[in-house]
């Protein structure tokens, strides 16, 4: 048997990442590419209006289209519900289009048919589209395991009309996630721990350039971008702070590895006032505590609390809604430190302690600089 020698570099991506106004209206030209039967997962309160967009983007095409409504949580029922519809369609492609668990479903059904898939997401919130895992939930919505594919999305085509009439807290909740994707690459590369490609592959240079790149977008364009969200205008920075939450923090997580940040969020799952919560806005919060954790410089800190403040993510267990309490964090912090967890990419033994120090530690900080930039 062979293995991977631990300066083996691994890269993956998907095999095309298109973004821009109006792309939606192209996607016969996209799943032609790998036949014409099309199987599209729509998520259900967009279903009406896409499915009659698409029915008219295929009038007049040798594509045969077959629309599906998502049952809202990516559960193994549903991936199979969507694998058999596929298979009685002798489905060529299969088509995701809403928020991640629409495409976690479509890429767990692909794999398993071994077919191409192609993910359009309608939301920026989240860097599902890229990668090649799904996260599988109970019919409750309660997480229970992820599965990692042997390949990423054949095609990710992004259209920035959509994305724009989506709410705007989902775009900063993006940037939340985003944000992460450097500080979190910087642990594992200075633990040299593996990243997600394969089965112990280090990073390649690419990866930690697009991590870097990533975080620079959110701090120069992250502002202007959501206030002309706000606005429904789609400017350049708007244009590059979305491929930064799909593309780049989703190649950059994948290629480099999580630590952290999203231990800390994974932590956050077990109190119950979090569940309103999203992803990125979690995971913005656990950045903030990983800094801390890893006793950064001041200004690095501050840059990032600053930038949470601009565009309105958590600083604070407060805004998260968690009472501060030392039995609440603690149970936060013993689920940081377990076994196994992503917190061990850090470059240090991490210990229930020292991650409770730094989750109450974030908070005062975050709390000091909401105070002093309160009338900025
Ligand atoms: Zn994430």
């Amino acid at each position: 048997m062979s293995f991977v020698q631990r300066t083996t570099r691994g890269f993956g991506s998907p095999g095309k990442y298109i973004q821009g106004p109006g792309e939606m209206d192209r996607l016969e030209q996209y799943t032609s590419a790998f036949g014409f039967n099309v199987v599209v997962l729509i998520d259900s309160y967009l279903f009406d209006t896409i499915s009659e967009r698409l029915r008219k983007v295929y009038e007049h095409t040798a594509s045969k289209l077959h629309m599906e409504k998502f049952s809202g949580e990516c559960t193994l029922k549903e991936i199979e519900r969507i694998t058999k519809t596929a298979e009685k369609c002798k489905s060529s492609v299969i088509v995701g289009i809403g928020g991640g668990k629409t495409q976690d479903t479509i890429k767990a059904a692909g794999a398993g048919l071994k077919i191409p898939i192609i993910c359009v997401p309608t939301v920026a919130s989240t860097d599902a589209p890229t990668s090649a895992l799904s996260i599988i939930y109970t019919d409750e919505g309660v997480q229970t395991h992820c599965i990692y594919h042997k390949i990423n999305p054949n095609v990710v085509l992004v259209d920035t009309e959509i994305i724009v009439k989506a709410p705007v807290r989902l775009l900063v909740s993006g940037m939340g996630d985003a944000l992460s994707t450097y500080f979190e690459a910087r642990a594992n590369a200075e633990s040299d721990t593996a990243n997600y490609v394969g089965s112990g592959y280090r990073r390649t240079e690419a990866a930690m350039a697009l991590a870097r790149l990533c975080y620079e977008i959110l701090i120069d364009e992250g502002l202007e971008a959501k206030l002309t969200a706000e606005r429904g205008v789609i400017t350049k920075a708007l244009e590059d702070v979305i491929e930064a939450n799909i593309l780049l923090s989703g190649l950059g997580f994948e290629n480099t590895g999580c630590a952290a940040g999203h231990a800390v969020n994974e932590g956050f799952a077990l109190i119950p006032e979090t569940h309103g919560f999203y992803h990125g806005e979690k995971v913005a919060f656990g950045t903030i505590c990983q800094l801390i954790l890893e006793n950064r410089p001041k200004y690095e800190v501050e840059e990032v609390i600053k930038f949470c403040l601009s565009v309105g993510l958590p600083v604070t267990l407060q805004d998260l809604h968690i009472r501060p309490s030392f039995e609440n964090l603690m149970i936060v912090a013993n689920k940081v430190a377990m076994e196994g967890g992503l917190a061990h990419a850090e470059p240090f033994r991490v210990t229930p302690e020292i991650i409770y120090n730094s989750i109450a530690a974030a908070d005062v900080l975050g709390g000091y600089y909401k105070e002093l930039y309160k009338n900025q």
